[in-house]
C-alpha cells in the first residue's frame, strides 16, 4: 500500500521553514504528520492515543501486597495465600501467619539535605576498553537516549508510534 506524500515548507516550532518537510497521510484516518524521509507508513499522534489505554492507575496499597513482594523467597498475604518468589503455593495456604509489612519510614526533609550532603558520584572501574567507550556515548535518559547510530537507515519512523 502506498500512501500519499506531502513536501511542506517547515512551519512548526522545531522547523526549518526554509526547509522541505515530509508529510505522509496517517494509514488509519488520513491526516497528515511528518515523517523522516525513508518511512513508508505511518500513524499520526491522534490515532495512536485512540490506539492506547490510559496510563494504568497504580493500584499498590489496596493489594495489601509489599512492593517486590514477586521477589521475597516467601510471601504470605493477609489471606493466607503463601507465594514462593511470586508464585502461588496451593497446598500451603492457610499454614502461615501473614508476612508482616514494615511501612518503610518517609525521610524528613533534614534527613534528606544531610545525605545529598554526604552523596559523591561513584567512580567508573571502567577508565578504558568497551564499557568506557559506551560511557562516553551515552547520556541520561531525560534528555532522549542520545545515542542512536543507524538511525537514517531504518525504515521505520519510531518516533511516529
Ligand atoms: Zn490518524
Amino acid at each position: 500500500m502506498e500512501y500519499a506524500v506531502e513536501y511542506r515548507k517547515g512551519e512548526r516550532w522545531n522547523q526549518n521553514p526554509d526547509r522541505l518537510y515530509k508529510y505522509m497521510e496517517c494509514r488509519l484516518c488520513g491526516q497528515f504528520s511528518p515523517v523522516s524521509e525513508d518511512t513508508t507508513s505511518t500513524v499520526c499522534h491522534e490515532c495512536v492515543m485512540e490506539m492506547t489505554d490510559p496510563p494504568e492507575i497504580n493500584r499498590r496499597g489496596n493489594t495489601g501486597k509489599p512492593s517486590g513482594w514477586h521477589f521475597m523467597k516467601e510471601f504470605v498475604d493477609r489471606n493466607g495465600n503463601v507465594y514462593h518468589k511470586g508464585v502461588e503455593q496451593p497446598k500451603l495456604k492457610g499454614t502461615l501467619p501473614p508476612t508482616k509489612i514494615e511501612k518503610k519510614k518517609r525521610l524528613s526533609k533534614k534527613e534528606m539535605a544531610a545525605r545529598k550532603r554526604k552523596w559523591k558520584a561513584r567512580k567508573s572501574d571502567f577508565g578504558s576498553g568497551t564499557l568506557w567507550k559506551y560511557a562516553q556515548t551515552v547520556g541520561p535518559a531525560y534528555l532522549g537516549a542520545p545515542t542512536h547510530p543507524g538511525k537514517k537507515k531504518e525504515v521505520k519512523d519510531y518516533s511516529e508510534i
